[in-house]
């Protein structure tokens, strides 16, 4: 009889158990979601919430319980991957002035300018090398509609203070400071880090996260990690979320010639677009 009640509770347990996990799964697989606007677009002839997130893994871990962040991500990055909502439909390209960062300000810092170079490689100023990829990632910027500023437009010199004055008058936007690092009597060592600072200012990791892993992935730079705690004075005194990224070592015998060339500055900004992109894709409310 003990015996018996036991397996009873056993079987009893394990078909509780059971009805739970398909209950579970059933609200998943049938929940249906009527969202197909975004930004003014009705995506409802190629976007299907339910066959978008059912037929690729890493959408259904990340936007599973998000239809919101599903129909943004498909419209940042399923059209132009080719992955469609609905099958055998033809892609469609969002209208113009339909950017995904239009109302986004992003503040742009060249490091260095002016009669401060920065570190000097082979006749090779840091400031130039900072500026010509800011100059890449505002053209990339802009192309999805948002709004930027930099502190420097040209190889001008601009104090320190002038830089995070500049950010603190702008509290809509977003800060991101662009840098090459280098070290005296080393060419073996290289790769990216990222500067934030975050008491009072938690959104500033977030940014760095985003940026930074956006930089690394997309050129393969080693992982040199977020510092989140550092004297840097553009972070430091920054009231907006902010970031310095160091794109890597001008004194690198195998960095140097990337950091130098116009293709390899193109991958970093196209890198640190994206993190910009999916830093507002995740903090759209
Ligand atoms: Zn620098």
């Amino acid at each position: 009889m003990k015996k018996a009640k036991i397996a009873y509770n056993y079987v009893k347990f394990l078909s509780l158990f059971l009805f739970s996990a398909i209950i579970m799964l059933i609200p998943f697989e049938t929940k249906a979601s009527g969202i197909t606007v975004y930004n003014g677009i009705d995506y409802s002839s190629v976007y299907d919430f339910n066959y978008y997130v059912s037929r690729y893994p890493d959408i259904a871990y990340y936007f599973g319980n998000d239809p919101q962040g599903a129909l943004a991500h498909f419209v940042t990055f399923g059209i132009s991957e080719g992955r469609q909502g609905c099958e055998n439909s033809e892609p469609m390209t969002p209208a113009a002035g339909q950017g995904l960062l239009s109302g986004f300000t992003v503040i742009l810092d060249a490091g260095h300018g002016g009669r401060d170079p920065g570190c000097v490689r082979n006749g090779v100023c840091e400031k130039n090398v900072n500026l010509s990829i800011v100059m890449k990632i505002k053209e990339m910027l802009e192309a999805q509609g948002a709004t930027v500023l930099l502190t420097r437009p040209d190889d001008t010199f601009v104090s320190l203070e002038y830089r995070y004055c500049f950010e603190n008058i702008h509290p809509e936007a977003v800060f991101v400071s662009i840098h090459c690092n280098a070290l005296a009597g080393n060419s073996s060592i290289s790769g990216m880090s990222a500067y934030c600072y975050t008491p009072g200012n938690e959104k500033s990791f977030d940014l760095a996260a985003c940026v930074y892993s956006g930089a690394v992935y997309a050129t393969g730079a080693k992982d040199r990690g977020i510092k989140t705690l550092s004297d840097i004075k553009v972070v430091y005194y920054s009231t907006i979320p902010s970031v310095l990224i160091e794109t890597g070592y001008l004194s690198s015998s195998a960095e140097f010639p990337l950091l130098t060339s116009p293709d390899y500055q193109d991958t970093i900004a196209t890198g640190i677009t994206n993190g910009i992109l999916t830093y507002k894709l995740l903090n759209a409310s």
